[in-house]
Formats: C-alpha cells, sequence, structure tokens
C-alpha cells in the first residue's frame, strides 16, 4: 500500500510510531498530486517547499521528543477562499487573481500549530457561488470517479484532491452545501459544522449568516480529527459560539442503541434518482437493525428554504463583494476617472454567477423591494429554524438523501442556473438554520458514482453526527472507497 492510499487517522499512527516520516508522507502525496492534477485539476496553487519545510520541521520537532499532536505531519490541502498567509488566495476568481493575504486564517493558524503540512490551495467556484467548479474563473476541477463528470461544488477542488488521494484531509466552506454536496458527489465524509463552532475569521466572505468551513475527509474517524483542530471559540470572529469543544475523535464510539432517527419525507423525493433513494432507506434499515428508532419526518417548508436561501445568500453577497474596488487589493483595470475605474474592475475582475448574485442581492435589498424579498426571506428562515426546533422534539437526528442524483455531466447544467441552483435543494434548510449536518456514502450507483446520505442534528451536535457515521463507515464500506483512476502513465491507482 502506497503512504498517499492511507486514511489520515492511519498516517497518524505511522508518524506516531515513526515507521514513516512526515517528508515521506509528504512526498507520497506531493508525487500524487504530480501524477493526477494535470488531468484532475484539484489545485490553484500547489505549495510542495511549504509542505515539505513544515514536515521537516514535524519530524525534527519529533526527533528532539515534543509531544506532537496526532496529525502533526499529516498534510491537508486547503480551500481558495481561506486566507494563507503569503500563499496567494484568489478565491477562484479573478478580482483577487494576485491577492497574497498578509495574514492566516484562523483555522489556518490552528492547522501550523498542530503541524499539519499545507500541499496547496484547491479550486472552487467564484466566490463560493456555484455547486460543481464550473464557475471558477480558471478552470473545471473533475470527478475522480469519471472525470466527464462535476465533482460537485463549490469545495470541488478540496473534494477531488481527498478522492483521489492527492491529500488525505481537505478544508471546505459550506454556505449552502458546498461541503456535503462535492462529499456526496466524490464518496467522502463532508461536515458543515454549527454556525460558529469553526471560525471564520480568514473566510473570504460570501454570505457571512451562513458561511462555515468544514472538513472533507475518506471517513467519520478522520473528519473528527480534524473537526477537533478547527473548531473552538475565536474573538476575532464575533459570531463565534463561547463554547467549550469535546474531544470529537476520543470520544468516537459506535453504540447507536436508542438514537431516534427520522426520514424527511422531502429529501428522498419521488422525483429524485430512484438509486439515491433506496440507497438512503437501505442505510435506516441498517441504522435500525442495530438499535436506532426510525420515524417519519415532514420538512414542507423544503422548497421556500431554497427560494429563501437564493435571496439571502445573494444580498449578504452584493454588500460582502462591495470592498473589491480595485483601490485596496486585488485586480485594477484602468478607467479615466475612479467612477470608471471601480466600473472596470468590477465589470472585468467578476465572473457571469457573481454578478448576477450581486444584481439579485442588490434588487432584493433595494428601497422599494427590501420588504417583498429580503424581508420576506428572513422571516421563511425563521419559519424553517421553528420547523427544525419541531422536529428534534421527536428525533435526535433526520436525514435524507444529500444530492437528488449522483455527479452530474460538466456542461449540462451550465446554462441553466435554476437548474444549477435546484440541485442544492436538499442543501440549503440546515445552513439556514445554523444547524450541523453531514453527509455520508451511501454506496455506488449503477452508473458507477458515488451517492450520499446527509444526517442533521440540532445546535452543537456533532458529537453524535459523528458517532453515526463512525458506526456507518464501519457497517457499510462495502463498494470501493476509491475511484479507479488512470495516472498519467495509464496505470492504474
Ligand atoms: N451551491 C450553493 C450556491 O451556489 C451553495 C454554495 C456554498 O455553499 N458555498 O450558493
Amino acid at each position: 500500500m502506497k503512504l498517499y492510499e492511507n486514511t489520515a487517522a492511519a498516517l497518524s499512527r505511522m508518524l506516531t510510531k515513526e515507521e514513516v516520516s512526515a517528508v515521506e508522507v509528504a512526498q507520497s502525496f506531493l508525487e500524487r498530486i504530480g501524477d493526477l492534477d494535470p488531468l484532475l485539476k484539484a489545485f490553484v496553487t500547489q505549495t510542495p517547499d511549504i509542505a515539505l519545510k513544515m514536515a521537516a520541521d514535524v519530524d525534527q520537532r519529533r526527533k528532539q521528543g515534543e509531544s506532537l499532536h496526532p496529525l502533526a505531519g499529516v498534510p491537508i490541502a486547503i480551500k481558495d477562499n481561506i486566507c494563507t498567509e503569503g500563499i496567494k488566495t484568489t478565491c477562484a476568481s479573478r478580482i483577487l487573481s494576485n491577492y497574497i493575504p498578509p495574514f492566516d486564517a484562523t483555522v489556518v493558524r490552528a492547522l501550523k500549530a498542530v503541524g499539519m503540512p499545507l500541499l496547496g490551495k484547491t479550486n472552487m467556484d467564484e466566490f463560493a457561488m456555484g455547486s460543481s467548479t464550473e464557475n471558477s474563473a480558471f478552470f473545471t476541477s473533475r470527478n475522480p470517479w469519471d472525470t466527464g463528470r462535476v465533482p460537485g461544488g463549490s469545495s470541488g477542488g478540496s473534494a477531488v484532491a481527498v478522492a483521489a488521494g492527492m491529500a488525505p484531509l481537505a478544508l471546505g466552506s459550506d454556505t449552502g452545501g458546498s461541503v456535503r454536496q462535492p462529499a456526496s458527489f466524490c464518496g467522502l465524509i463532508g461536515l458543515r459544522p454549527t454556525y460558529g463552532l469553526v471560525s471564520r475569521y480568514g473566510l473570504i466572505a460570501f454570505a457571512s449568516s451562513l458561511d462555515q468551513i468544514g472538513p472533507l475527509a475518506l471517513t467519520a474517524e478522520d473528519a473528527a480529527m480534524l473537526l477537533g483542530v478547527i473548531a473552538g471559540y475565536d474573538r476575532l470572529d464575533s459570531t463565534s459560539l463561547p463554547e467549550d469543544v469535546p474531544d470529537y475523535h476520543r470520544e468516537l464510539e459506535t453504540d447507536i442503541r436508542g438514537i431516534r432517527i427520522g426520514l424527511i419525507r422531502e429529501n428522498v423525493d419521488q422525483q429524485f434518482d430512484r438509486e439515491v433513494n433506496a440507497a438512503v432507506k437501505k442505510m435506516l434499515t441498517v441504522l435500525e437493525q442495530n438499535g436506532a428508532v426510525i420515524g417519519e419526518v415532514s420538512m414542507p417548508l423544503t422548497d421556500y428554504g431554497l427560494s429563501a436561501y437564493y435571496l439571502i445568500a445573494p444580498s449578504e453577497a452584493s454588500s460582502n463583494l462591495g470592498r473589491y474596488d480595485g483601490v485596496r487589493y486585488g485586480y485594477q483595470s484602468a478607467g479615466r476617472h475612479l467612477e470608471e475605474m471601480f466600473s472596470n474592475t468590477r465589470g472585468e475582475g467578476f465572473g457571469a454567477e457573481v454578478k448576477r448574485r450581486i444584481m439579485i442581492g442588490t434588487y432584493a435589498l433595494s428601497a422599494g423591494y427590501y420588504d417583498a424579498y429580503y424581508l420576506k426571506a428572513m422571516q421563511v428562515r425563521t419559519m424553517i429554524r421553528r420547523d427544525y426546533e419541531t422536529a428534534f422534539k421527536s428525533y435526535d437526528l433526520i436525514l435524507g438523501a444529500t444530492t437528488p442524483t449522483p455527479a452530474f455531466k460538466i456542461g449540462e447544467k451550465t446554462d441553466d442556473p435554476l437548474q444549477m441552483y435546484l440541485s442544492d435543494v436538499c442543501n440549503i434548510n440546515d445552513a439556514l438554520a445554523g444547524i450541523p449536518s453531514i453527509s455520508v456514502p451511501t454506496g455506488l450507483h449503477s452508473s458507477g458514482l458515488p451517492m450520499g446520505m446527509q444526517i442533521s442534528a440540532p445546535p452543537s451536535g456533532e458529537k453524535l453526527l459523528l458517532k453515526v457515521a463512525y458506526f456507518l463507515d464501519g457497517q457499510s464500506r462495502a463498494f470501493p472507497q476509491r475511484p479507479q483512476l488512470k495516472t498519467s502513465e495509464g496505470g492504474c491507482n
């Protein structure tokens, strides 16, 4: 077995026992990136020198007898909307294509503090607006299970990196599904934490009341380890939760007896792919056979949630993206006077989807329409939160499909933004409610593509989510975890 084929937990054990060095581990992933990234295009920026230097540092500290964090020496890939000091952070946008942050995001500081070597920055939809990486200003990442298909988005590059063995772990961000949907399309675990659990400081803002950074991993155990590193109160984020964080990894266990789980009727809709729904129901049977108490729940506001999200997120984006004027940082165009320079900078710097959202948001917030659109959407948001509160009176967890279909073809939805928006239908409401939600693999579709199931919990329910995901990891890995991939030499995996 090659080093890059290991989970983060396995690498951690090997590193701790000094069976391998952090430099060897980093080299293995860097070679894999060299082999596969030209085909799969997961990375916007690769940072091999930084990875090797950080790895060498970990090896040295270990040699000196320092006691290190279990993830010391386990490398990671980071979505390109998370600021990294001295490393380009582009948001996959032309307007930030040369932006080098002078500071680290709080999560990056945390990764560095435990000694996780940074492999590079991953591709995404521009400003995290999208579901496929096709809105990247640079290129589209490819799904390693079928390179003619999208990996999902907006954290598509991060998902590709982990699924293809180019990184054992990655960070994504989830505003309305961008960690969970690519996880589902690429056969991974993807966790959206409770709003406020992980600091947003240094995460380039899309929709601040929704944005959360979350882990993409091969297993629930790996996700738990990474969440433990990035979670926790941060005074630099005004919406950070002032709560103690449990040791997610140490507290993992598989006894699921007595957990009350509700199947969300609307998230196994008749219009969804039949196999996707059947796989969710099969998992539910496994849970029931092992002692979980199963029932059904209706979340009738699901469709309204989608409409509300596509008003609230663009409204916040239209305000957040006002800062890109070509003066303070990022791309600057020419103009005969200041206003023309602003206009040219923004006209040339933003892609079509970003412009569409800025226009929708500006419209929804404008004087005559605020009450009809933004305010209404916020009222729907409150109703959705209440629906969850009601559901969680009867159930500890609720679940359904992560996505209506497996990964779609590249180009299939690019001409129809509405179809693209609809692909997020299962992922939006949890985000609006601020609750944690995890996508776990449910098996392979007859087309050979992975499928996923999404489990949601009340605020701060990550421990329970990870426990059920960990249990399912142990039960249902009857399908291959890794895509069969042709490398540039034509060999397999
Ligand atoms: N696909 C959704 C959108 O386009 C969600 C994006 C995200 O979570 N960043 O807004």
